[in-house]
């Protein structure tokens, strides 16, 4: 009695943006009439660019030229800095100096290129993004290749679960999640890792939801690969990552057939003979998306001129204040996958009783001007075992976010409730 814990300490922090994000200053009309600042809570979804990220994509803009083909003055550079962005993009995860750096369209384009050279059957979880879920799913030359685990109430039992699903037969990958799209929980990707070598298996990580707010250092866990998107990194959209190991990427056939990947091609009698590149080359056939490159090279430089340990406080602080804010509006009830993992990242998922939630969500945005996501966020198996198959609202913050933003968020909350009430 009388003391305060950390996390009320936490939430009474009052926090500014950490970062200029391109279009902080927006405002939109809502229902009374009123012109307000918009709150954008959608960041797991799509984060805002950086002003330092839009500056970077600006200034390429102006030596802008064909990449890896001309032997012109910009040619060079925008293929030098094409090139420089892999490094840029190793050392920001810590990839091994051995490890491809394959740059794509997206996360799902990343894990689709995993699938394609993935030499046999796949464990994962039924928490996952369905890009991590139904990629593996889909059966290859005739045969389905997913195991897929059912998480337990807690990470400890889902653990045992995993592990006893890798011993049951051999599998030549565990695919999982750093951080859940749907509540932010963070999974130990180091355990995780260890269990899958353990069983002769190799692990992928989709960072989509946790390289934009904690370190992941792919030595230092010893994941076998990663793929993240742009889009959610604070860079626009159009541009992902996978980085790992060159040797199943060199030994499957090219991802895409095309202009890039080939060494040398001789038409024959019988159709064409071609040689392809090995290393990224290989599987980045066509003119790549040279700018949301750069982009994610400018958004990997800003987040680790900022900091981890930063951008983790300033989250916490937000994170803190917000869960306070909804655990005291009576009817609102936060979902939560595992009931012993304790880190999660900036992101808070909820339903209100009574309402449908996108009622609630049209309702803040109409009547507040504040974007949150409602639905199943591309994991219909995980809200089904959550019990809310119907969808949820989630709310998720980054970088740009205020402690004002989330407070609009918990009052316009709190006005619904009164009012349902
Ligand atoms: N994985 C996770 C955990 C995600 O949250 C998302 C997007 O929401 C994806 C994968 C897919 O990302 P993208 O749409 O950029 O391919």
């Amino acid at each position: 009695p009388g003391r305060t814990s950390v996390a009320d300490r936490l939430a009474a922090v009052e926090v500014g943006a950490l970062a200029d994000v391109v279009g902080a200053d927006q405002t939109v009309t809502v229902a009374d009439g009123s012109e307000v600042g918009y709150v954008n809570l959608d960041y797991a979804a799509s984060a805002p660019a950086l002003q330092y990220v839009a500056d970077q994509i600006a200034d390429a803009l102006g030596q802008y030229a064909s990449v890896h083909r001309g032997a012109g003055a910009l040619s060079q550079i925008t293929t030098a800095r094409y090139e420089s962005a892999r490094e840029t993009v190793r050392a920001f995860v810590r990839g091994r100096a051995d490890d491809s750096v394959v740059f794509t369209r997206n996360t799902t384009d990343a894990i689709n290129l995993a699938a394609h050279i993935t030499p046999g059957e796949v464990v994962v979880l039924d928490i996952e993004h369905h890009a991590n879920l139904v990629t593996w799913c889909a059966p290859r030359d005739g045969v389905a290749r997913a195991r897929v685990v059912a998480a337990a109430p807690t990470f400890a039992e889902t653990f045992d679960a995993l592990e006893a699903e890798l011993s049951a037969a051999p599998a030549a990958l565990l695919a999982v999640t750093a951080a859940s799209n749907v509540t932010g929980e963070v999974l130990p990707i180091g355990r995780l890792a260890s269990l899958a070598h353990r069983h002769g298996a190799r692990i992928l990580v989709d960072g989509a939801q946790l390289v934009p707010h904690r370190a992941l250092s792919i030595v230092g866990s010893g994941v076998d690969y990663l793929v993240f998107s742009g889009h959610k990194l604070y860079a626009p959209f159009g541009a992902g990552v996978l980085v790992g190991r060159s040797d199943w990427l060199d030994a499957a056939t090219p991802y895409l057939a095309g202009g890039g990947a080939t060494a040398a091609v001789t038409l024959t009698d019988d159709g064409s003979s071609v040689d392809w590149y090995e290393g990224p080359a290989r599987h980045e056939a066509g003119s790549p998306n040279v700018l949301g490159v750069l982009a994610i090279a400018a958004a990997c430089d800003a987040i680790a001129e900022f900091g981890y340990e930063e951008i983790g406080w300033h989250e916490e602080a937000l994170r803190a204040r917000l869960v306070r804010g909804l655990d005291g509006i009576d009817g609102v009830r936060r979902l939560d996958i595992f009931g012993d993992v304790r880190d999660r990242v900036g992101i808070v998922t909820f339903v209100v009783e009574s309402c449908r939630p996108r009622d609630v969500a049209e309702y803040l945005n109409d009547q507040h001007g504040i974007g949150v996501r409602d639905g199943k966020f591309c994991a219909h198996p995980l809200l089904t075992t959550l019990g809310h198959p119907e969808g949820a609202v989630r709310a998720s913050f980054g970088l740009g976010t205020s402690t004002a933003d989330i407070d609009r968020l918990i009052d316009a909350l709190t006005g619904l409730r009164t009012k349902a009430g």
